[in-house]
């Protein structure tokens, strides 16, 4: 996967080091590796679906999560940034590596008892993963698994899950 995954510097601002996923997306059987990797975060050891929903982060979230969730045989549900959602919506603000943002998610998107497993690129500080938590909870589902390709492992992003186990492919 690393050879497929380019660093940017600078980028989207001076002293970032960008994790660029689209060489990886680019090609069939790196993502479908990938796909398939991710979604084994779904499954449990004897290889049951133990999730009901997938749930992906804009954007590379959706690219990733989709998918998953269609391996896994469950629906998916976007996690969209602010003002993006036509319907009423749960909201949750959080802080990124860089900036700060907010996330929405529809309201009955989750249904209370739901397991849910969320899905992205990358797990950088942790506050995305955190706040999709917050949003998971706030519709009475339970987050069962985080899965992402890559893992900041500086940042100790994984600390902010709590008890929420996390798959990352790659540690970095
Ligand atoms: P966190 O909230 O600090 O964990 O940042 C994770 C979010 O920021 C994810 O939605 C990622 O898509 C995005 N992100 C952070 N760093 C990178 C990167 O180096 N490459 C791609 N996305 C990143």
């Amino acid at each position: 996967m690393h050879r497929l995954v380019k660093d940017v510097h600078d980028y989207p601002e001076p002293g970032v080091v960008f994790k660029d996923i689209t060489p990886l997306l680019a090609d069939h059987d790196g993502f479908h590796a990938s796909i398939l990797a991710l979604a084994d975060a779904g499954r449990d050891a004897s290889g049951e679906v133990v999730v009901d929903k997938v749930l992906g982060m804009e954007a590379r979230g959706f690219i990733l999560g989709a998918p998953v969730a269609l391996n896994l045989e469950t629906g998916f549900v976007p996690v969209r940034k602010a003002g993006k959602l036509p319907r009423a919506l749960l909201a949750q603000a959080y802080s990124l590596e860089y900036g700060e943002a907010t996330l929405e998610m529809h309201a009955d998107a989750v249904s209370p008892g739901d397991r849910v497993l969320l899905v992205d690129d990358v797990l950088a500080t942790g506050g995305t993963m955190a706040a999709t938590c917050r949003l998971v909870e706030a519709a009475g589902g339970v987050v069962v698994g985080a899965a992402v390709l890559m893992e900041l492992g500086s940042l100790s992003g994984r600390d902010s899950l709590g008890d929420v186990p996390c798959t990352s492919l790659a540690v970095i």
